[in-house]
């Protein structure tokens, strides 16, 4: 009842990177509910996640003092802990106790190991100032480059490619250009589930005639909008691809105007795709070859056309190739740089974008200057009046393979839940479990937290301030909205009592002064104050002027590459690190649902979305339940080389046979214990889009 509300706030929603605009409504200084405002990318609409998804601060078990480990209490998850009674295993510390503990471990390890004994996880729930802040005190502090964050999880190997192939890790378009398009590729994305607000674009543009393909290989709500929607077999991306663009090369579809015009490498990726015809490209993607000439042709013949992708294109050890070639066939047809035209990596979390932009990633300093540049490096020393080490830092799986080889010894960890977020957790909670000294810092005792020494209680969104960069790579203005609970403090400050105690000088006293200190080296924020942010709310980059809106659409011209052209990068169709065999046949692919975010740290805590979706199924096609002689909601075990798991079966007439889907948040039911570790060589991605598993009656 919005007449019951005293005050209401606006802000950002803190879950995808959609980064939908909304009002808090509040009363006697707790969030009544929320309300959809007049963002840029989302006009007034929310997602169940945004509407529903803010009470999470209010939950029994949030934290509101400085824990520290009891003696004896051994590391890891322990069935009986209960989250909302910590005291069992805990106790509380001021924020004194705690900060020097925390400091002391991480100085401890540093003096006996050096740089290289220790390494920072943050997280994309940072604000840009938060993750600034973090790389910086990695980099200054613990001296090497070990800080990564979930981008690594999520679209490190898109980011690489778009790195390696235009120049630039971001979208080229928002996805509001999908509204001038005559066709749309989403592919390895599933929209209506993990970017609900930006589904709704693509179903307008549908109605408006725009030409929706959708290849993926499971089905999806945003089928029944489709022109086309084309089931490949999991793992045959890179084959289907390729066998477009040797259609477009064979049949004298590309735009040989703009490849002269903006492009290098043309001639190379021709002669490479002539034998990756459809035919024989077929058996490994299981799309019949007249239906792949037809893909490439509506998309080359299109006056504009965009491609959208997520994580079933990401998250495979060929993830880097697979987005080459989404660029390529982009570059082959002249479709970027233009109104309805464009590549779009779907990024995930609300400031994904934005927390690699602000350097939490291993070898690049903020704005993706590589470590490894000396003048690059020189800028950044000048600037933090430190050295700085010029070899790039480990990744996330990489920092947990240090850990387990007796390297890494101790860690600091802001928001992020690798307990539940990595592949092979077995592996990974061993590895945290032999941590010398670990620093976590959360909003709960999450099942990170449950292997920690020390846990400093952080900020709720709502209850700060700071800046976020949306998929559109629109910064948005996130403003403190109501109080923290108890002691429970700013991640600036926590983040800045612990430089403190590591011997740096910073004294910032707000997120503003640390934005003005990354536009100092950030080009990206050019035009962009925290000034103009709490007036318009919103700012995209590149932006020319103060006064002039951001581009929405880049690259028109030349592109940000030493030679300004952007490179056609060949690939070769790769298998799936562990294919399916006799004896474990069936895919298994993990992700999210519409109800609940990443590790479900938050959402789990949400009342209405934990009543939608309050436990783990599998999903499988109607016949897999046929085969398995299993009724909807009868217990099924999953096993992988790895471990197994045990959850309820549901049907869902949109997965075909031969596999099986398990959403990540369900600690009763990890999803993450059955995946594979093997990484893409080039984004350093795990493949979650593919174990090789059998399913059996419980
Ligand atoms: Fe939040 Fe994304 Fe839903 Fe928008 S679409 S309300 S940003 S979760």
């Amino acid at each position: 009842d919005s007449r019951a509300a005293d005050r209401t706030v606006d802000s950002v929603c803190p879950y995808c990177g959609v980064g939908c605009q909304l009002t808090y409504h509040i009363k006697d200084e707790k969030i009544l509910f929320v309300e959809g405002r007049d963002g840029p990318s989302n006009q007034g609409r929310l997602c169940v996640k945004g509407r529903f998804g803010f009470d999470y601060p209010y939950h029994p078990a949030r934290l509101s003092r400085p824990l520290i480990r009891r003696p004896g209490v051994p590391k890891g998850l322990d069935p009986d802990f209960d989250p909302r009674h910590p005291l069992t295993h805990f106790r509380e510390a001021s924020w004194d106790e705690a900060l020097d503990l925390a400091a002391d471990g991480l100085k401890a390890i540093k003096s006996a190991q050096g740089p290289d004994g220790l390494a920072g996880f943050g997280s994309a729930k940072c604000s840009n100032e938060e993750a600034w802040l973090f790389q910086k005190l990695v980099r200054t502090s613990f001296g090497s480059n070990h800080v990564d964050h979930c981008t690594r999880l999520c679209h490190a190997s898109s980011v690489a490619a778009l790195m390696e192939c235009i120049g630039s890790g971001a979208v080229t378009a928002s996805f509001m250009q999908a509204l001038q398009a005559d066709v749309v590729i989403l592919t390895g994305c599933n929209p209506a589930i993990n970017h609900p607000v930006a589904a709704t674009y693509f179903k307008q543009a549908a109605r408006n005639g725009t030409k929706l393909i959708i290849l993926d290989p499971r089905g999806q709500a945003l089928d029944a909008y489709a022109h086309r929607s084309v089931r490949f077999t999991p793992g045959g991306d890179v084959s289907l691809y390729n066998a477009m663009l040797n259609v477009i090369v064979s049949e004298g579809l590309f735009d040989q105007a703009y490849i002269d015009a903006h492009t290098e490498g043309f001639e190379a990726l021709k002669s490479h795709v002539r034998e990756l015809t459809p035919e024989a490209m077929s058996p490994a993607c299981g799309v019949a070859p007249e239906q792949i000439r037809e893909l490439a042709r509506l998309y080359a013949s299109a006056d504009k056309a965009m491609i959208f992708w997520g994580m079933g294109i990401s998250q495979h050890v060929h993830g880097t190739d697979n987005a080459r070639c989404l660029i390529s066939l982009a570059l082959a047809c002249g479709h970027t740089g233009r109104p309805g035209t464009g590549l779009h990596p779907l990024r995930g979390q609300n400031n994904v974008q934005g927390a690699s932009d602000a350097g939490m990633i291993p070898m690049v300093l903020p704005d993706y200057q590589p470590v490894t540049d000396a003048q690059v490096r020189a800028a950044f020393e000048e600037l933090w009046n430190t050295p700085l080490d010029a070899t790039p830092g480990l990744t996330v799986v990489e920092i947990m393979d240090a850990i387990a080889a007796g390297t890494i010894k101790g860690m600091y960890i802001l928001g992020e839940n690798p307990a539940m977020s990595d592949p092979d957790l077995d592996h990974a909670r061993a590895a945290l479990a032999s941590l010398e000294h670990l620093v976590v810092q959360d909003l709960f005792v999450t099942e990170t937290a449950q292997f920690a020494d020390v846990i400093l209680p952080a900020s709720a969104w709502p209850e700060k301030d700071g800046s976020v960069t949306n998929t559109n790579r629109q910064v948005q203005l996130g403003r403190a909205a109501v109080p923290l609970p108890g002691e429970a403090k700013p991640d600036w400050w926590i983040i800045q009592q612990i430089a403190t105690r590591l011997g740096l000088d910073w004294g910032y006293t707000h997120p503003r002064e640390v934005f003005a200190e990354m536009k100092q080296v950030m080009a990206s924020l050019d035009h962009i104050t925290w000034e103009r942010l709490e007036r318009e709310s919103s700012v995209t980059y590149p932006c020319p002027a103060e006064d002039a809106p951001g581009a929405d659409v880049v690259f028109s011209d030349t592109f940000p590459t030493s030679s300004g052209r952007a490179t056609f990068t060949p690939t070769r169709p790769l298998p799936p690190d562990e294919p399916v065999d006799g004896d474990f046949p069936t895919v298994l692919i993990t992700g999210r649902q519409l109800e609940h975010w990443h590790t479900g740290s938050m959402t789990r805590r949400s009342r209405v979305l934990d009543d939608l979706e309050p436990e783990p199924v599998a999903s499988l096609a109607p016949a897999e339940l046929v085969r398995l002689r299993l009724t909807p909601g009868e217990p099924i075990t999953i096993t992988t080389r790895r471990g197994d798991i045990t959850l309820k079966a549901r049907v869902d007439p949109l997965m075909a046979e031969g596999m099986v889907f398990v959403p990540f948040c369900y600690v009763e039911a990890a999803a993450n214990l059955l995946t594979n570790p093997a990484l893409d060589p080039d984004g350093k991605i795990p493949e979650f889009k593919y174990a090789a598993c059998r399913l059996q009656r419980a």
